[in-house]
């Protein structure tokens, strides 16, 4: 399967903002974006205005890597959000925002969306009680998350057992239920877009598609 196999914050400067891609890092002064506000490579940046189209690319590529998605994926879930009634631009954030690996980071079970596709990719997580390895797996309300238990005893590994210390690190959404004690998730509605805190301004994408 095809990968992005580039440094992670390239993408950032390459955008130009923060994607937060990289967890506990990027809120720190190690980030890239902090310390180097200029794109990658050596040419020297033109000042000149962005076309409408640079703008509405800008914003199809920020959403595309901050969820991680590539791009033939990107397509067929914006295909799959016009043809959903409403707002084409907010069922395409909705769609983005079910990802598993999103919520297993909404959920604060990871610290980062990168992390939470390789900790579904690997089996760490159950869904309605039954295995899911698959990062792209779209939730729908009712959906209970958890960890796997591995183990004889039914304990998890050292590893998680450290990343879930102090959970939630972060606010979980209202969409989701956070049982703490439990470590479980449940997705209690579809997020509304007032709900969905990305930055990314959906119709600008929606306008690149319509070209
Ligand atoms: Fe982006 Fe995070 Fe890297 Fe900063 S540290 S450039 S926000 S991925």
């Amino acid at each position: 399967m095809a990968r992005y196999k580039d440094a992670v914050c390239r993408k950032c400067r390459r955008i130009g903002e923060k994607l937060f891609l990289k967890g506990e890092r990027c809120y720190t002064p190690r980030c890239a974006v902090e310390r180097r506000r200029r794109p990658p490579g050596n040419a020297v940046p033109r000042r000149r205005r962005p076309s409408e189209w640079a703008l509405q690319l800008r914003e199809k590529q920020k959403a595309r890597l901050t969820y991680g998605v590539l791009e033939r994926q990107f397509r067929k879930y914006f295909d799959m959000a016009r043809v959903r009634p409403g707002v084409t631009g907010d069922n395409l954030l909705q769609v983005l925002e079910t990802r598993l690996d999103n919520v297993i980071y909404r959920l604060s079970m990871a610290d980062s969306r990168q992390q939470g596709r390789q900790l579904v990719n690997h089996g760490h997580f159950t869904v309605n009680g039954r295995r899911m390895d698959i990062p792209s797996y779209l939730v729908e309300p009712g959906d209970a998350i958890a960890w796997k238990r591995g183990g004889r005893n039914g304990s998890s590994p050292q590893f998680i057992q450290d990343l879930t210390v102090g959970i939630p690190k972060r606010p979980v959404p209202p969409w989701l239920r956070l049982d703490v004690a439990n470590l479980t998730g449940e997705v209690a509605s579809l997020p509304e877009v007032t709900e969905i805190e990305t930055g990314i301004d959906a119709r600008l994408v929606v306008e690149f598609y319509s070209k």
